[in-house]
């Protein structure tokens, strides 16, 4: 076959699940010299930031930031509620749900891990038996994952909180909406959620370095019969900040709160249910042309059951070494860098080149959707990947408004 002529020049599309893409007002807001942090501007706009944040969280109780990533949050939310020693049970459908539960057992924590595997969702009756067995009420907080990237399955929160009441379970209900914060609803209040933990780089389209911990008033009572809490990971001082250096602990990331503040802005001005909305018709046209792909050959969606899928990650799966040679494709010959497998193989493992994903969360629209399902069908065209037909219709029918 005669090579192709490259494509890749133009402008560059990372389609993996975060960072996501970072709309050019983010950037441009955070282009810009370096501006007071004892006055002014910044410190002016603090309040609104911290208003606006929790209305995408749909929460109006407490957030603090923290300069770090997803992994921060997570470390945050724990150090403020478990003591070494205390049980916190980890429903896992993936590798993020896996790896909080490691951040808690290095914490001291005792971690019961439920792991339901890479392809279902979290099974509410195997936490019912958990709760029911712990008469005690040693567990201190259940860690669950709202979309675990690494798998795509959309976790059902409002279920799980109805299972700790039913159960009359005092545990905390923390959530991990990393992936799915201004992709898939999330309502922390109305769901009973106590301590939510996200990030800026995914929904938020931030780069990454900023992640947040919203907390309600029994998490806030949790963290107020702790006899200890590192002065660097205390949410109290983050969340009802008298002075600006207050919020960060220190000096502020000044650029990012930029970003940020535009990126609020983008999403209200949107409004959140229609950002809701539009996450869910370009889930729909990505999940559109993925089943017809599926008609053959070894191309499968790892989550077959729709209502477990997430509107803001698609994990899928190919024959090794396939689905490595297709990012790869892409990305050398169009300029389209598609997610990797994570958490599914090993590294190094031939199977892992079986496995590989689709970001469609943030700055997203219809032709970008478009151009990635394009992008795809060319490369399994280049190197004759077998795949079913109609992908690029199917899709284009969703987006058109006619499926
Ligand atoms: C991205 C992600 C994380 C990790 O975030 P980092 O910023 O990489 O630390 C954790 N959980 C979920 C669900 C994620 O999508």
């Amino acid at each position: 076959m005669t090579p192709p002529t490259k494509l890749a020049q133009g402008r560059p599309y990372l389609a993996i699940p975060g960072p996501s893409v970072i709309p050019d007002a983010v950037l441009q807001a955070m282009h810009r010299p370096a501006p007071n942090i004892y006055a002014g501007e910044l410190v002016a706009m603090m309040p609104g930031l911290v208003a606006d944040l929790k209305r995408v969280a749909r929460t109006v109780h407490q957030v603090a930031m923290y300069t770090g990533n997803g992994h921060a949050a997570w470390e945050a939310a724990l150090a403020n509620t478990i003591r070494p020693g205390d049980k916190v049970l980890v429903p896992a459908t993936g590798r993020f749900g896996l790896s909080w539960g490691e951040v808690a057992a290095s914490l001291g924590a005792d971690v019961q891990v439920l792991d339901f595997g890479k392809q279902s969702p979290m099974d509410m009756e195997r936490i019912v038996d958990v709760l029911r067995a712990d008469k005690a009420h040693e567990i201190k907080a259940v860690l669950a994952v709202h979309v675990d990237t690494s798998t795509s399955i959309l976790n059902d929160i409002p279920a799980l909180r109805a299972v700790l009441d039913d159960v009359g379970h005092p545990a905390l209900l923390m959530a991990d909406c990393i992936a799915s914060l201004g992709c898939d609803r999330f309502e922390m209040d109305a769901w009973g959620v106590d301590v939510t933990v996200t990030g800026c780089q995914k929904g938020l389209m931030v780069p990454p370095g900023m992640s947040f911990v919203f907390f309600n008033d029994r998490a806030e009572a949790v963290r107020a019969k702790q006899n200890r809490v590192s002065v660097y990971w205390d949410w109290t001082p983050r969340a009802y900040a008298e002075q600006f250096f207050q919020y960060h602990a220190g000096t502020a990331p000044t650029h990012h709160l930029y970003g940020l503040r535009t990126a609020l802005d983008m999403i209200h001005q949107e409004g959140i249910e229609q950002v809701w909305a539009r996450h869910a018709v370009l889930a729909r046209a990505v999940w559109a042309a993925c089943e017809s792909w599926s008609t053959a050959g070894s191309f499968a969606m790892n989550v077959t059951d729709a209502r477990y899928r997430s509107n803001a990650v698609t994990a899928l799966r190919l024959q090794s070494p396939n689905a490595t040679a297709l990012r790869d494709w892409v990305e050398d010959q169009l300029g389209l860098t598609l997610g990797i497998g994570l958490g599914m193989a090993a590294p190094g493992d031939p199977a892992w080149h079986g496995f590989f994903r689709l970001g469609h969360m943030g700055h997203v629209n219809g032709h970008m959707i478009m151009g990635v399902l394009g992008g795809i069908e060319a490369g399994m065209r280049h190197l004759d990947i077998e795949h079913g037909a109609g992908a690029l219709d199917a899709a284009a029918d969703v987006i058109g408004g006619l499926a």
